[in-house]
């Protein structure tokens, strides 16, 4: 019979230094915390599995920023504000920032260059003295006692080593530090169901006059295919101009398994089928917008992203999970640290499915409480990006790119207070948090009903 297991011996490891505050993946939430942490001063490091940061915004090719507006009693505004304007000033120096559209006539979103992207990033962390280190994979925690990690473990090309930290800020989008340090997290909808995956891509080539608003035409030339026979992975395609107008986003793919649930993005065979599976889907949906859709006859695809966009895996349970109900009613808290203006945008079996707040009754932003980014058991832990305490629908919408930049500048303010005070992360006072985010820049939401 073969062996289910074999057994790696014990060893000591290197130490690749010590930090105040140790980051876990570099996406828009660990961004902001690793440049707010080096800002206020703190030791930081930045450990990142890739060579380049951005995270899911660089490296599953999303391209375009949701999250930093609400459309506030019928007005567009800039909502998310801080550590992030340092971030949006430098793209825009390297010209590689759009003016914000606006998506479905009711909220504005903004697209941006991958290369200025990751440039301005490794500016900004290096600028305010955040150390990076690069292609290092977090593999594993060494834990003092049940409540405290000691130490990250990375595998690098150098090899294992470990990483000294007083406190840790898990942003790798998959909660991946906070469940091998033990705290409790949740998965999906309760039933198994998580929002699926898409493989993104990027067009070049296009006719940008004949392909005109294609993004309003191409659901209805999806919708006469289909009466026609042509299958699609899934309804609600996003098909979008990027600064240079002959180049195009496309969102549109969906991974599923033989069951028809989503793939899951922390299971590494089903990541592998679903990484060949969305190249397979880019070709197909690229040789339909070849053939039917006015303006892409001579386009070509001119990327396929380092990995399959990973939208769900891991949530952490804090004390408090956002819920899709606190999105829709444009909920206050008393612990706001910013706030999230984008709707519930659920990526179901087949469809995309969207849930607004009353516009523009509302003032359409919710508050995001700093009970959402602390995790349960774990002292030295916080917990920010699309993996924290959020419901399911919740995270539908607190998931995108602005409101990870609240919560990764919120948990650095947290861990900076609470070692210059000598306190437990859970002690600190809100109020000095708040007053510590509002003089950097940030935007709480608490001047508006
Ligand atoms: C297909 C798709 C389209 C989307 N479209 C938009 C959009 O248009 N606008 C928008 O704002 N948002 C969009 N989103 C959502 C948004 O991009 C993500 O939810 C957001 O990037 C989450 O930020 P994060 O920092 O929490 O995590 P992530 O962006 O996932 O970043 C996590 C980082 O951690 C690193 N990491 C993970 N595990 C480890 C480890 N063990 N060791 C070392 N490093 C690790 C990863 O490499 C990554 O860099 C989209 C998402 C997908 C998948």
């Amino acid at each position: 019979m073969t062996a289910r297991s074999i057994h790696e011996p014990g060893r000591d490891l290197p130490i690749r230094g010590e930090y105040d505050v140790v980051v876990l993946g570099g996406g828009p939430a660990g961004i902001a915390a690793a440049a707010s942490a080096a800002a206020l001063g703190r030791k930081t490091l930045m450990v990142e599995r890739y060579g380049f940061l951005g995270g899911m915004g660089t490296a599953a090719g999303v391209t375009g920023f949701c999250g930093l507006h609400a459309n506030v009693h019928g007005e567009h505004r800039q909502v998310v504000h801080g550590i992030v304007d340092e971030l949006l000033a430098r793209i825009d120096r390297l010209g590689g920032l759009n003016k914000p559209h606006v998506a479905f006539g009711k909220i504005q979103a903004q697209a941006y260059d991958t290369a200025a992207y990751k440039c301005a990033a490794d500016d900004l962390l290096l600028g305010h003295k955040a150390e990076i280190l690069f292609h290092a994979l977090g593999a594993g925690v060494v834990m003092d006692n049940d409540d405290t990690i000691r130490a990250l473990i990375v595998e690098t090309k150098s090899g294992r080593a470990a990483v000294i930290g007083r406190i840790f800020i898990d942003c790798s989008g998959d909660g991946d530090l906070a469940a091998w340090a033990g705290a409790p997290f949740e998965r999906g909808d309760g039933h198994g169901g998580m929002l699926y995956p898409t493989m993104m891509f990027r067009l070049n080539g296009v006719d940008p006059a004949a392909a005109g608003e294609a993004w309003t035409t191409i659901p209805a030339l999806m919708d006469e295919a289909e009466v026609r026979g042509v299958k699609f992975p899934r309804k609600g395609a996003i098909v979008r101009p990027q600064k240079n107008p002959i180049e195009w986003r496309v969102n549109v793919t969906q991974m599923k398994k033989p069951d028809g649930s989503a793939i899951d993005g922390i299971d590494a065979d089903e990541l592998s089928a679903g990484e060949v599976e969305g190249r397979r889907q880019v070709m197909q949906f690229f040789e339909f917008l070849k053939r039917e859709a006015p303006g892409f006859a001579n386009a070509y695809v001119v990327d396929t992203p380092p990995q399959l966009g990973i939208r769900e895996t891991r949530r952490v349970t804090g004390s408090y999970a956002l819920s899709g109900d606190d999105v829709l009613t444009c909920a206050s808290f008393p612990d706001t640290v910013g706030v999230n203006g984008w709707p519930i945008e659920a990526h179901n079996a087949g469809n995309v499915e969207w849930k607004w707040p009353p516009i523009p009754q509302s003032r359409g932003f919710c508050h995001l409480p700093y009970r959402m980014i602390l995790p349960q058991k774990v002292s030295n832990l916080l917990v920010a990006g699309r993996c924290a305490s959020m419901t399911h629908e919740g995270q539908s919408a607190a998931r995108v790119s602005g409101p990870c930049f609240v919560m990764g500048q919120a948990a650095a303010s947290a861990a900076h207070l609470a070692l210059a005070g000598n306190s437990a992360l859970a002690d600190i006072s809100v109020e000095a948090l708040q007053g510590l985010l509002e003089k950097n820049g940030a935007y709480l939401g608490r001047d508006i009903n």
